[in-house]
């Protein structure tokens, strides 16, 4: 490809809107273009990027007995309700209605549609396992699109569906499936993990989540440094050793603490630490006012919350709420006297004498002993894990990263099948409910995080298996026609060898070149110049490393090219297998 001829508009400056590197970086190599909130243009070279990805995916879910096919992204809105999820999806669900005034959505994810294809049409144990899946895009009205790709509303997504006859079989589905992922980002070239997950609003039985290793990441992930125990902070476990409550507390007693309500100013107010404050959280879980206790340094977890309760939502009340079941303002909400139920986490079991609101404009109780003073519905693991937690698998010391959540895959369990009816024969003759799984990868979005864990202050470090072009090719001098003799001779060589070869043939200064080669990340750079020429030779340098190097421009070019990309290629699997953080 001529770079005069491509339409790769490359900008000089940051772009003012874009916050992290991914986003600015993708915009000023001329990959993408924002249209609207959320909504995004892919620019030829982005679109190759994207294409290069969902090659890889391709080919994995191929090997792991997965058959492509398109969904259509309208979805009728019956099949919404059959499931449920037209009144439990919330707002991220785009509806609208057709000239026929019939109820539509665009497809945030397509378990019903899917369902209702195999339903139809698969009855006999025999037609089973089906395993299907397609590259398509999805529409989300995310609330806080950001970061480009990454949160996007509109974005690209591979998802696969399994059905099979049981949970043994299903869990080979699954297992495949997962073990396909690692190939994918494997292949890929991304530093990533694979840590146990939450369900959220797909439902279902237990799930995985595939998270690149990213500062930026929205999601925090928890493994352990001993053994493979790994997990997203919604899901990771708290253990908890069952330590005594010891009994000897003196009686409560209300103290003031006017305009105390936050745990740090009740702490130094009172001088009590905040391990010995216990947060009250009013949430309405479905709409039911709870309490959730916590200790005053420890973060509640919400999934954790919803789990215990079998909730579909769980939110913090509102000020309303707060009043009419506390008869309190905000911030001095305590589980004494409550007459809601009483959650708490386990870890309250261990202590005693703690310090309370009290239900009452400012005031606090001290001195609160929760198996005498509070009826505590249950205890259970309420809260988000923390550095300082040991493994709850072997006790080893935990780490807590941030990861890009990249991929997921879900157990689905009877969920879709149940719900919209569909049934097979088993062997017996007996009619079944097939068990599903669904898995999803955020193709798109893999575009962004690859930029995130790779790039430098000049630009893009694109892994080579996703580089939009292998080879940035620089005519230093365009207008001299034996330079641009050989510039266009190895550009043809390598394009007939099966290299994707970006030539820049623009009349530029070689400086904006340099600068362009090293934005757009392309992993090898050739640079043809008179000075090189009439050395006989064409300098080459590894984009992610920066070494140079010379090759000869004679017979030898070929085989010399080819040994000196077999090393930069080793050098991405070695820089990839010796960073922490891969699988
Ligand atoms: P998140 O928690 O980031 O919103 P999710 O749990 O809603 O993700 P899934 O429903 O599991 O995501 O979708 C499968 C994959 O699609 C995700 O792993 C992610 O890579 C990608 N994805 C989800 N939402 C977006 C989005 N708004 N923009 C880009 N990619 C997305
Ligand atoms: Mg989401």
């Amino acid at each position: 490809m001529r770079f005069s001829a491509a339409y790769i508009p490359t900008l000089k400056e940051t772009p003012a809107d874009a916050e992290v590197a991914s986003h600015q970086l993708m915009l000023r190599a001329g990959m993408i273009r924002r249209l609207s909130s959320g909504l995004y243009i892919y620019l030829p070279l982005g679109l190759r990027v994207v294409e290069r990805i969902g090659a890889v995916v391709r080919k994995h879910m191929n090997a792991a007995g997965f058959q492509e096919l398109l969904l259509p992204m309208v979805q009728p809105a019956e099949l919404w309700m059959e499931s449920g999820r037209w009144d439990q999806y919330g707002k991220e669900l785009l509806r609208f209605k057709d000239r026929g005034e019939r109820d539509c959505c665009l497809g945030p994810t397509h378990e019903e549609v899917v369902t209702d294809l195999v339903r139809d049409e698969v009855r006999s144990y025999r037609q089973l396992p089906v395993r299907l899946y397609q590259i398509q895009t999805k529409f989300r009205d995310e609330i806080r699109p950001r970061f480009g790709l990454m949160r996007a509303r509109e974005f690209v997504m591979k998802d696969a569906y399994s059905f099979d006859l049981d949970v043994e079989a299903a869990e080979r589905s699954y297992r495949a499936m997962y073990d396909a992922y690692v190939g994918v980002f494997t292949e890929l070239g991304l530093r990533f993990r694979a840590v146990e997950a939450d369900n959220g609003s797909i439902g279902g039985n237990f799930s995985h989540e595939f998270m690149v290793i990213a500062d930026i990441g929205e999601d925090v992930v928890c493994h352990c440094r001993d053994c493979d125990y790994a997990a997203n902070l919604e899901r990771a476990e708290v253990a908890f050793g069952g330590a005594a409550t010891p009994d000897a507390c003196p009686p409560t007693e209300s103290v003031s603490t006017p305009g105390a309500h936050t745990v740090e100013a009740v702490s130094s107010l009172l001088g009590v630490p905040p391990s010995r404050l216990v947060k009250t959280l009013v949430l309405k879980a479905d709409d039911r006012p709870v309490a959730v206790l916590v200790r005053g340094d420890r973060e509640a977890n919400e999934a954790k919350v919803k789990r215990l309760l079998g909730a579909v939502s769980v939110e913090l009340a509102d000020a309303a709420t707060v009043r009419a079941v506390t008869g309190a303002p905000m911030g001095f909400a305590g589980p004494v006297g409550l007459d809601i139920p009483v959650y708490a986490d386990n870890e309250l079991q261990a202590g005693t004498d703690y310090v309370t609101g009290a239900n009452a404009p400012d005031a606090h109780l001290r001195h609160v002993h929760l198996p005498r003073d509070v009826r505590v519905e249950a205890f259970a693991d309420l809260r988000c894990l923390t550095p300082e937690d040991p493994c709850p698998r072997c006790g080893g010391p935990m780490r807590l990263t941030r990861g890009i959540e990249v991929g997921h895959v879900f157990m689905l369990g009877l969920k879709y099948s149940e719900s919209m009816h569909m049934v097979i024969q088993d062997e017996a003759g007996q009619e079944r409910f097939p068990v599903m799984g669904c898995y999803g990868i955020g193709v798109s979005r893999v575009a962004a995080a690859a930029i995130e864990q790779n790039h430098d202050a000049d630009g893009i470090l694109f892994p080579p298996p996703m580089a939009p072009y292998a080879v940035h090719l620089l005519n230093l001098d365009p207008r001299k026609p034996d330079v641009t003799e050989v510039a266009d001779r190895i550009h043809d060589l390598l394009e007939a060898s099966g290299r994707d070869v970006l030539l820049d043939d623009r009349a530029e200064r070689p400086g904006v070149k340099f600068k362009d080669a090293d934005l757009m990340g392309a992993p090898m750079q050739l640079v043809v110049g008179g000075k090189g020429l009439a050395a006989g030779i064409v300098e080459c340098k590894d984009r992610r490393t920066g070494v140079k190097g010379e090759l000869p421009v004679g017979d030898g070019f070929l085989a010399a090219f080819d040994a000196w990309a077999g090393e930069v290629e080793d050098g991405w699997r070695r820089h990839r297998d010796a960073a922490e953080g891969s699988a």
